[in-house]
């Protein structure tokens, strides 16, 4: 087959504030310089003006949950899942699951966010949409058995066969983790498992650790422990461990997340809409922990703009600690990019601007009202004057999945149709 060439002519590079153009090959950034030839380029993206970034990586989220968004907002976790989610989670469907992920998929490439880490069900439905999509993702079965054995046994198959079906389709962009939802809602028996399962499969875990006050209390009162001491005693830790949330966290566990380098979602929208506390972020960073970035469901956010995100996890350790200087742009920059590539274990291949890693690269628009006039550091721009609708192009695997603010793999308004109509049935079904 014949080499597919795009070159991106004169953008400005986000962290140095250079302009510079790229020249992709295939799926693969093979050259940055002042100046590349256009001969013999397939196609030229003039990016006169534009902030060329890395394509964001979103580590934590439940894709096909943008259905319910806006379903039940202004309540704590507790009362969000017992009385809203779990009963209309029950209804879903893989056709359900599979709309869902789409309407995720359209928001994500169009905010710029071209990895994602996904834990839900009918992740096989998740991951046909995606492949539609074109975008990167890390998807895990959200294993849950309340210390059932039989229920136990279908979680892992589940997330085995998920494994077996999926792990590397779409070109290697759809990749498979192991998936317990949480300490509180996974056995110890399960958790255990877990670990012996991700090593004989050589993948990683992705669990929820440490969101409210009440898990750890409710886990301290049954097994003596905290969270993050609990999972340590039950060997699951490790660097291929990515753990949402972390929000209560005593000095020990910030220790044993240090250890076992553990990676760590933070989800500061979703942390404060269900008022569940604040992570300690600055401490972790200051520890030298891999913090990323996730934006939880849609429907605990309620969007999956990572720009967002950024804006908000910097504003909120400011306020948090008292002091500034604390979670810079840059610094929030590198948390939603090479940190989250970082914490999927993708570092070698996406989350940077470099040659030879994947072309999984975003371009903002500065000519428009909140990006004018440009900052002097280009980091700013992005993290506090951006929001989704700044991004014009994103390239994911060196394909273009959005020009000028249009998709090219997906059809956006039949999408949002069959949203609609979606939300109609579960509801009505409830
Ligand atoms: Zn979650």
């Amino acid at each position: 087959m014949a080499e597919s060439t795009i070159l991106i002519k004169d953008a400005k590079l986000v962290f140095t504030g250079e302009t510079k153009s790229v020249l992709i090959k295939d799926e693969i950034i093979a050259e940055i310089d002042d100046v590349i030839s256009e001969e013999n380029v397939d196609k030229v993206i003039d990016a006169k003006g534009m902030i060329l970034s890395p394509g964001f990586v979103n580590t934590h989220t439940h894709l096909s949950m943008s259905l319910f968004r806006g379903l039940a907002d202004d309540y704590d976790l507790d009362s969000w899942l017992n009385d809203y989610i779990w009963p209309i989670e029950a209804n879903l469907n893989e056709n359900y699951c599979y709309i869902g992920a789409l309407l995720a998929a359209v928001e994500l490439i169009k905010s710029g966010t071209t990895t994602f880490s996904d834990m839900y069900f009918y992740m096989e439905d998740v991951a046909r949409a995606i492949d539609e999509a074109g975008i990167r993702g890390v998807l895990s079965y959200g294993m849950i058995d309340f210390a059932d054995a039989e229920k136990r046994e279908n979680e892992f198959r589940e997330n085995i066969s998920l494994y077996e079906n999926c792990n590397g389709m779409s070109d290697g962009k759809i990749k498979v983790f192991f998936g317990p939802h949480s300490p509180y809602t996974a056995s110890k028996e399960l958790l255990e498992r877990v670990r012996q399962e991700a090593n004989k499969y050589n993948t990683g875990i992705h669990i929820h650790v440490g969101e409210t006050q009440k898990e750890v209390d409710d886990l301290v009162e049954s097994t003596g422990m905290r969270p993050f001491e609990y999972l340590e005693s039950l060997g699951l830790l490790g660097p291929d461990v990515v753990a949402a949330h972390a929000v209560w966290l005593s000095d020990n566990e910030i220790d044993i997340i240090k250890k076992y380098d553990v990676k760590i979602s933070h989800n500061p929208c979703s942390n404060m809409k269900l008022a569940s506390g604040i992570s300690p972020v600055a401490k972790l960073l200051e520890n030298g922990i891999c913090v990323s970035l996730g934006t939880d469901g849609a429907s605990s956010n309620n969007n999956l703009d990572l720009l967002e995100e950024m804006k908000f996890a910097s504003l909120l350790q400011k306020v948090d600690t008292l002091n500034p200087l604390v979670l810079p742009a840059c610094e929030v920059l590198k948390m939603a990019t090479i940190n989250g590539a970082k914490a999927l274990g993708l570092e070698d291949e996406i989350g940077s601007i470099e040659v030879g890693k994947k072309a999984d690269l975003i371009l903002l628009d500065t000519n428009s009202v909140n990006m004018t006039p440009d900052s002097s550091d280009l980091c700013s721009n992005v993290v506090y004057s951006a929001n989704g609708s700044n991004v014009d192009t994103t390239i994911c695997n060196g394909k273009i999945l959005m020009e000028n603010k249009k998709l090219t793999t997906l059809d956006e308004e039949e999408i949002y149709k069959k949203a609609r109509i979606a939300i109609k049935e579960l509801k009505e079904m409830n």
